[in-house]
């Protein structure tokens, strides 16, 4: 794969105003113009692919097709080894709530809490090694992509702790921190992220940086 973004367009494959605004501020100073996959009104695809991979160029491939525009998309999660690499690509779907859940929506202290359930059923010598993973997929619209994959690994402490960050922060310890993500400054946060490596590898491919 070679080079080929530039400057100019780039669909942001999201419906989320939060990531939109963050990845436009790390692309825009390579002179790419971020506009959302919302913005357009174009339909958010099922994701129906078993890795990261697979659904970040699912959602990629459907925008760069649908506005003739090149897209990027982006999907993480978080695998924890001893459970096969699960919640993995259900990370943000373990944190739904059921019917009789009261409100519909997402709550991250209940998903937090089914992975440390799973996690102490398997017993107290239970490996507790975790990874965040992010993978960004690149689409044009006749065809060719490219993916970027970043890793941050760490493991799972409980009970969750802090009150930054946002989904699984409050349990997630990055290797070498007695911190949870959800404790560390944002920009420090960032700094080491899944999201940062996998920005970092398309940034070198991309622009040469
Ligand atoms: P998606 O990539 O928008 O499908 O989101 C996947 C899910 O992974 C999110 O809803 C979060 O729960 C979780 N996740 C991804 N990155 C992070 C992170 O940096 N901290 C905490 N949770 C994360």
């Amino acid at each position: 794969m070679t080079a080929r973004l530039g400057s100019g367009s780039l669909v942001i494959a999201t419906h989320n105003a939060g990531k939109l605004k963050e990845i436009s501020a790390l692309l825009e100073p390579y002179g790419v113009k971020c506009i959302s996959a919302g913005s357009l009104g174009l339909p958010e695809p099922e994701e129906t692919g078993t890795t990261f991979a697979e659904n970040a160029l699912i959602k990629a491939r459907a925008s760069a097709q649908a506005s003739g525009l090149p897209a990027l998309a982006d999907d993480s999660g978080l695998s924890v080894d001893a459970l096969g690499g699960r919640p993995g690509v259900y990370t943000a779907d373990w944190a739904e709530k059921q019917w009789f859940e009261g409100e519909p929506g997402r709550d991250w202290y209940m998903a937090m809490g089914k992975v440390e359930g799973l996690l102490q059923q398997l017993g107290p010598d239970t490996s507790r090694s975790a990874a965040f993973h992010c993978v960004l997929a690149l689409a044009w619209p006749d065809g060719e992509h490219a993916v970027y994959e970043g890793k941050c690994a760490g493991s799972l402490t409980w009970p969750p702790r802090g009150e930054l960050g946002f989904g699984y922060d409050p349990v997630f310890l990055p290797t070498g921190s007695e911190q949870t993500f959800a404790e560390i400054d944002p920009a420090e946060k960032h700094a080491i992220s899944h999201r940062a490596y996998a920005f970092a590898k398309l940034v070198a491919e991309q622009f040469g940086r």
